[in-house]
């Protein structure tokens, strides 16, 4: 029988890959794992993480703001841009710090360096080759940015942690989660936010609703938002960069320019085509059901694989892959992944927080559906002297009366919304909804207390 150096290779340190790694070797396989920069791939380094935590930073902004109307008085405190950045950089190498360890306690070998595949078993880390019954890529995704003229002065996610000087003014291009999100926190921080989307509503494939809401809380909270609008070229001036505008629309003078304009797989360098693994039209590694290549050794998973782009589905799909291998945890069936009813938010000011279909698509899935919708003043708000509102929408399936869509823009959506995905992953129908007793006083009761719908049927 062949032998190898290891059972698993698992090439990118990310959530998924970490995972992976992780739970293969507790299971008793011999794992190793390649990562070139630091342990925790994007999420840790430069997306979900340190981005929260600039999140929580602005949302003191409108917290100092708003406690006036509850008797605070005095001036606000100013921002450390620099003191803020050194506390995220301690806080991301603490982590790092723990996904190494985790690691070694587990038995993973890391290898530190840029691995590529070199056939369907062998894989080169600098000088170092490395045989292995089974390969995993999870090399996760990079900023993609359009090639306008002037595109070398812009920046992606990945820079505006560490930006220096603070930006006072900031042009966003892109509607999608990461500029809305980041034109949010910039904006809470304190920049002058512009954020410019080439469609006529922000966030793609979100319910209409949230669409429309989104847009004009962001702008109450100072974002200038204009949509349907196009970079023309960015130029270096005297007083900043330029950015002209498609269209004729005036141009606009800036510190800083963010380009969120989506992601791609990182596939470059890897080796794909000497072990003959194949990728789809958009560069995505292509894989079947159990996360299987073209090649039968090699799995990928995660955002190399450009399905669902966040952390907690490459988990999911990281454990998927390790009880495939190497067997469930005792007492354990072997895990499978389901894409249904999967929640998200995006941490834009006030937050979105979305499980199961938009009212569009469920119009297109299903029969007949109800609808309702609650749009209110949070009773913080009474006191604060904000103009923020929340929203709400519920959709039923009227066939089953199965809740199929649940949507919320309003403060913590997130961490209400994830409650809620549980119930319709069980299958709550709106009358268990309805038979769910309210914590009073929330905003979160509303979701229970929806009892006419404001559209019915078609
Ligand atoms: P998205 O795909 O969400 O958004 C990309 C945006 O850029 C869209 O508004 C798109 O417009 C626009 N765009 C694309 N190409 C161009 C172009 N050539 N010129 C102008 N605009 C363009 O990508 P993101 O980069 O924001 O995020 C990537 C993924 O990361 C997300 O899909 C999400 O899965 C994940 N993510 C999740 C977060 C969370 O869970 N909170 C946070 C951040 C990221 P259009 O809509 O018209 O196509």
């Amino acid at each position: 029988m062949q032998t190898f150096d290891f059972d698993l290779f698992v090439i990118g340190g990310g959530s998924g890959g970490v995972r992976a790694a992780r739970m293969s070797a507790q299971r008793g396989a011999r794992v190793g794992l390649a990562e070139v920069a630091d342990m925790g791939g994007t999420c840790v380094n430069v997306g979900c993480i340190p981005k929260k935590l600039y999140s929580y930073a602005a949302h003191y902004a409108e917290a100092f703001e708003e406690s006036h109307g509850f008797g605070w008085v005095g001036k606000a405190p100013s921002l450390d841009w620099d003191l803020l950045k050194a506390n995220r950089a301690k806080e991301i190498s603490r982590l790092n710090g723990i996904y190494v360890q985790l690691l070694d306690s587990a038995g993973v070998k890391i290898i530190k360096g840029w691995a590529r595949l070199i056939d369907a078993h062998t894989v080169e880390v600098g000088k170092h080759r490395f045989s292995a019954r089974h390969i995993l890529i999870s090399t996760g995704g990079t900023a993609s940015v359009p090639a306008v003229p002037g595109h070398e002065h812009v920046l992606t996610s990945d820079h505006m942690f560490d930006l220096s000087p603070f930006p006072k003014r900031l042009l966003v291009v892109g509607g999608g989660y990461i500029a809305c999100e980041f034109a949010s926190i910039f904006n809470g921080l304190g920049a002058q936010v512009t954020q410019i989307h080439r469609g006529e509503k922000l966030l793609t494939g979100f319910d209409e609703d949230v669409r429309s809401f989104i847009a004009s809380e962001m702008r109450k909270t100072g974002v200038q938002l204009q949509l349907g609008t196009q970079v023309e070229a960015i130029s270096q001036t005297s007083h900043g960069l330029q950015v002209t505008l498609k269209g004729g629309a005036e141009a606009v003078t800036v510190d800083a320019v963010l380009y969120a304009t989506g992601r791609v797989p990182n596939t470059n360098g890897l080796g794909l085509e000497a072990a003959g693994v194949a990728v789809n039209a958009g560069g995505a590694i292509q894989v079947n059901e159990h996360y299987q290549t073209s090649v039968a050794s090699i799995y990928a998973l995660g955002d190399v694989t450009a399905r669902i782009q966040l952390t907690p589905v490459a988990l999911g799909e990281a454990m998927v892959v390790v009880d495939q291998l190497f067997g469930p945890a005792a007492g354990k069936k072997p895990r499978s992944m389901s894409y249904d009813f999967i929640a998200t938010a995006v941490f834009t000011h006030p937050n979105i927080g979305t499980v199961g279909y938009s009212e569009a698509a469920a119009r297109e899935k299903f029969d007949s559906i109800s609808v309702y919708r609650s749009d209110f003043k949070a009773l913080k708000h009474t006191l604060s002297g904000s103009t923020e509102r929340t929203l709400m929408k519920l959709l039923v399936d009227d066939a089953t009366d199965r809740v199929v869509g649940l949507h919320m823009v309003g403060a913590d959506a997130g961490e209400i919304v994830q409650g809620f995905a549980v119930a319709m992953k069980a299958g709550a129908t709106k009358a268990v909804f309805d038979s769910t007793i309210g914590i009073h006083p929330t905003a979160a009761e509303e979701f229970v207390t929806m009892r006419e719908p404001v559209k019915q049927a078609g």
